[in-house]
C-alpha cells in the first residue's frame, strides 16, 4: 500500500507530484496511457506561465514538470484509472491493465474534456475535418474554408488563431450575442477573415472521408440551411472528468468536484481534488499547478494526522523503475 496516488498528469497532477515527492510521500502518478501531460501537450507556445519570459512549448513544459516530479521520487504509471473505490480508509484505484493499487490518500486531478455536439458524424469525421484543437490541427487548413462552433473565449481564440491558415473562418453561434470577453470579441470582430453565423446550431455534418459541409438550423425560426466547409472546429466548452467518482465524491452544481472552502478536501476523508476538475472558472495552467500544490499539502497534513500503525502499512512502497519523460519522448 502507498501513501498517495495522484490520478492525472496535467499541471495539477505533476505539481502535486513534485510537492508530495519532496515530502517523501513516494506518490504514484497515474498519467494516462495516451495523453501524459494533459491538455498542454496539445498546445504550442505557452507565453503566460511564470518563469519563461520567452515562452515555452506546452509539451516541453509538461516534460519539465514530469522530470521534476520524478527527480524527487514520484513514480509515473502510463495507464488509465478505470475504476476507483475511494470511500474506505484504504483507497483502491484500478488501472487499464487490471492492476489495483491501494493508498491512504488520493489526489484526483483528471482535468476536463472537450464538450461534443452529440452528432454521430463528430466521431466518424474526427481527425478528418472535425477537430477540437486549432493549435493541433490548424496547419492542415491552409487556404481552406472552415468554421468554429461556440461563442465563448475558446471559440474566439480558436477562430482568431485559425485565420493564420484559413482563407475564411465562420463562427457558428446559437445566440446573437457572444459569451466571450470583450477583448476577444473585439479581436474577432476586427478580423476580416472572420464571419459570424448568428442564431445557428449545427445539426448535421456532411462528408464521407473528409468534412464537406454542415447543416445548420436557425434557433429563432427553425429554418435549415447548408454551409459548405473543409473543416469544423468545435469550441463549446469543457466538462470536468468526474465520471469515475460519481456516486462517491460530491459534485458541485457546475459539475466540478466540490471541495471545502479554499482547500482541496472533498467530502471523502483522504481524497483531494486539484486542477480543472474542481475549477469551473479560471482553468489556467498556473492555477491548476497552484491547486496541485494545495492538494499535496492537504494530503501531507492528512497523512501526518493518521494513526501511525496505519501509516506504517503504507511504508511498503516498492516502486518499479520509472521511465523518465525524456526516455519516453526519445523512444
Ligand atoms: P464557455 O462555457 O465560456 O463557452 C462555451 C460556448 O459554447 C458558449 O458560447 C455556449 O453557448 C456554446 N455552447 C455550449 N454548448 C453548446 C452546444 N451544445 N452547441 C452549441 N454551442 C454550445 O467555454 P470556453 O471554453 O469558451 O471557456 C471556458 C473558460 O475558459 C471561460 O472561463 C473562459 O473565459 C476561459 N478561457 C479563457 C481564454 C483566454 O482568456 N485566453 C481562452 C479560452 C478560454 P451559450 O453562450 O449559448 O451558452
Amino acid at each position: 500500500m502507498r501513501q498517495l496516488i495522484i490520478i492525472g498528469s496535467g499541471p495539477a497532477g505533476f505539481t502535486a507530484g513534485i510537492y508530495a515527492a519532496r515530502a517523501e510521500l513516494k506518490p504514484l502518478i497515474i498519467a494516462s496511457s495516451v495523453e501524459t501531460g494533459g491538455e498542454l501537450t496539445k498546445t504550442t507556445e505557452v507565453e503566460n506561465f511564470p518563469g519563461f519570459p520567452d515562452g515555452i512549448q506546452g509539451p516541453d513544459l509538461m516534460i519539465k514538470m514530469q522530470d521534476q516530479a520524478e527527480k524527487f521520487g514520484a513514480e509515473v504509471l502510463y495507464d488509465d484509472a478505470v475504476e476507483v473505490d475511494l470511500t474506505g480508509e484504504v483507497k483502491r484505484v484500478t488501472v487499464g491493465n487490471g492492476t489495483t493499487y491501494e493508498a491512504l490518500t488520493v489526489i484526483y486531478a483528471t482535468g476536463s474534456a472537450y464538450r461534443h455536439l452529440g452528432l454521430p458524424e463528430e466521431q466518424t469525421l474526427s481527425g478528418h475535418g472535425v477537430s477540437w484543437c486549432a493549435t493541433c490541427d490548424g496547419f492542415f487548413f491552409r487556404q481552406k474554408n472552415i468554421a468554429v462552433v461556440g461563442g465563448g473565449d475558446s471559440a474566439m481564440e480558436e477562430a482568431t488563431f485559425l485565420t493564420r491558415f484559413a482563407d475564411k473562418v465562420t463562427v457558428i453561434h446559437r445566440k446573437d450575442t457572444l459569451r466571450a470577453s470583450k477583448i476577444m470579441q473585439d479581436r474577432a470582430n476586427a478580423d476580416p477573415k472572420i464571419e459570424f453565423a448568428w442564431n445557428k446550431e449545427v445539426i448535421g455534418i456532411q462528408g464521407e472521408s473528409a468534412v464537406t459541409g454542415v447543416t445548420l438550423r436557425d434557433t429563432v425560426d427553425g429554418t435549415e440551411s447548408e454551409l459548405a466547409l473543409d473543416g469544423l472546429f468545435i469550441a463549446i466548452g469543457n466538462d470536468p472528468r468526474t465520471h469515475l467518482v460519481h456516486g462517491q465524491i460530491d459534485i458541485a452544481p457546475e459539475g466540478t468536484i466540490a471541495v471545502e472552502g479554499r482547500s482541496s478536501r472533498t467530502n471523502l476523508p483522504g481524497v483531494f481534488a486539484a486542477g480543472d476538475v474542481l475549477d469551473p472558472t479560471y482553468r489556467q495552467a498556473i492555477t491548476a499547478a497552484g491547486s496541485g500544490t494545495v492538494a499535496a499539502l492537504d494530503a501531507e497534513k492528512y497523512l501526518a494526522d493518521l494513526d501511525p500503525e496505519l501509516l506504517a502499512r503504507a511504508d511498503g512502497n516498492t516502486p518499479s523503475e520509472p521511465v523518465t519523460a525524456s526516455e519516453r519522448v526519445s523512444a
